[in-house]
């Protein structure tokens, strides 16, 4: 939870969250949660109506399904972080448009330097469309989508750290699309060998 007031030592960053217009229309700024320090980040597509309420990404009915997947990857706060694209909520929850990506993934970007993660895991469409492109907010639209690149690790340079990135599906889709859900069970897989990987060359804690 954070004022949305600007102050005195904010960075551009974060002053330009905070201009936006999302911001004006939104109860609280969820920045993330989770350990700022671990190697394994996940990114989600903008807060919801529970997660404007409390100021925390990941605490409605998203988020029970993406606990339910950190348990059995072996996974907790403890040693992940997770934020989101957006870090005010849509309107009615709406796509995030190109110019609120523009806006709020700066943030995004300096937690990225900041915490120098190993390991991406992104969520839906917008969030893995913004690291297969890059960053590059215009190329996200010649991206492939998430049914044809979920489940699949691709090593990426991105802001000059190599990275692997494991696209999943959202977990707000396996709610709404039960056929979902036997690829996200056998993605759950991919991103516990991407882990056990990742500890064996003791990239990862
Ligand atoms: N969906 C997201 O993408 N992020 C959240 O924080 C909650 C739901």
């Amino acid at each position: 939870m954070i004022s949305k007031e600007i102050c005195e030592d904010d960075c551009e960053e974060i002053i330009l969250v905070k201009n936006s217009k999302l911001c004006k229309n939104c109860t609280n700024i969820v920045i993330g949660k989770g350990n700022p320090n671990a190697e394994i980040l996940f990114v989600g597509e903008a807060p919801g109506r529970n997660e404007d309420l409390q100021g925390l990404p990941f605490v409605g009915a998203a988020g029970k399904n993406f606990d339910k997947m950190l348990e059995k990857v072996g996974l907790s706060l403890e040693n992940i972080y997770i934020a989101n694209i957006l870090k005010c909520r849509p309107p009615e929850n709406r796509d995030p448009l190109p110019e609120e990506i523009r806006a709020h993934t700066p943030w995004l970007l300096k937690q990225i330097r900041e915490m120098k993660p190993k390991v991406i895991c992104s969520f839906g469409n917008y969030a893995t469309k913004f690291f297969l492109a890059k960053g590059d907010i215009e190329e996200m639209k010649n991206q492939l989508g998430i049914t044809s690149v979920h489940g699949r690790p691709k090593e990426i340079e991105f802001n000059g750290l190599k990275i692997k990135l494991v696209p999943l599906f959202h977990p707000a889709a396996i709610i709404y699309n039960q056929r979902l859900l036997p690829l996200w069970e056998s993605d759950i897989e991919i991103v516990k060998e991407e882990v056990r990987k990742a500890r064996e060359q003791k990239k990862l804690f």
